[in-house]
């Protein structure tokens, strides 16, 4: 009706009903043209819902999220306890300040845990303060650390097989063990 209208403005047009598939020219080619057209692809794609599109748009990043966070080389203490983005416990939000500032610490490596207090040149030895055997870092007083089997025993409530990081929320439990927050979270001279 619009090509019509425009049309209108400078030709003097008529509408009349014509008789189908009775052999006028015209038509018939009207009815070719039509037929052609059920057979092309849609030329203008009917609108995606925003709700869509925002589901769309969140799968594709988190995708490629995913993907650098699994292919990039650093992080390497985080990627023990975080295996994708997004994937920590939403209840992390409510926990009291200080100790998400432990946990933080505890699960980034960055803490004053005598491997990290070595790298920023703070002690000469990196080797673990309840074992004296092993390097200290979180991973090895959660997973490794024969000296505190039994407060991981006491946070975990069992064992854990040695290259399996255990939940979340034991570790919660394990860092407000005395021992284990006080070496996190402070340097001991
Ligand atoms: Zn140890």
């Amino acid at each position: 009706m619009d090509t019509l209208n425009i049309l209108s403005k400078t030709n003097f047009v008529t509408l009349r009903w014509v008789k189908a598939h009775v052999g006028h020219k015209l038509n018939e080619e009207a009815d070719d043209l039509a037929k052609c057209g059920t057979g092309l692809d849609t030329v203008f794609p009917p609108p995606i819902p925003r709700s869509l599109s925002k589901e769309l748009v969140k799968k594709i990043f988190t995708t490629k999220w995913t993907e650098h966070w699994k292919d990039n080389p650093m992080c390497r203490q985080t990627k023990y306890w975080i295996e994708t983005p997004g994937s920590l416990p939403h209840w992390v939000i409510l926990i009291s300040r200080s100790m998400l500032s432990l946990i933080l610490q505890a699960l980034t490596g960055h803490n004053y845990l005598n491997y990290h207090e070595k790298i920023v040149g703070n002690i000469h030895s990196d080797r673990c303060r309840f074992c004296g055997d092993k390097r200290e870092e979180f991973y090895h007083l959660t997973c490794e650390c024969d000296a505190l089997a039994g407060e991981r025993l006491d946070s975990f409530w069992e064992l854990q097989p040695p290259d399996c990081p255990p939940d979340l929320t034991g570790l919660v439990r394990f860092i407000h063990m005395n021992c284990i927050g006080m070496a996190l979270g402070r340097r001991i001279q």
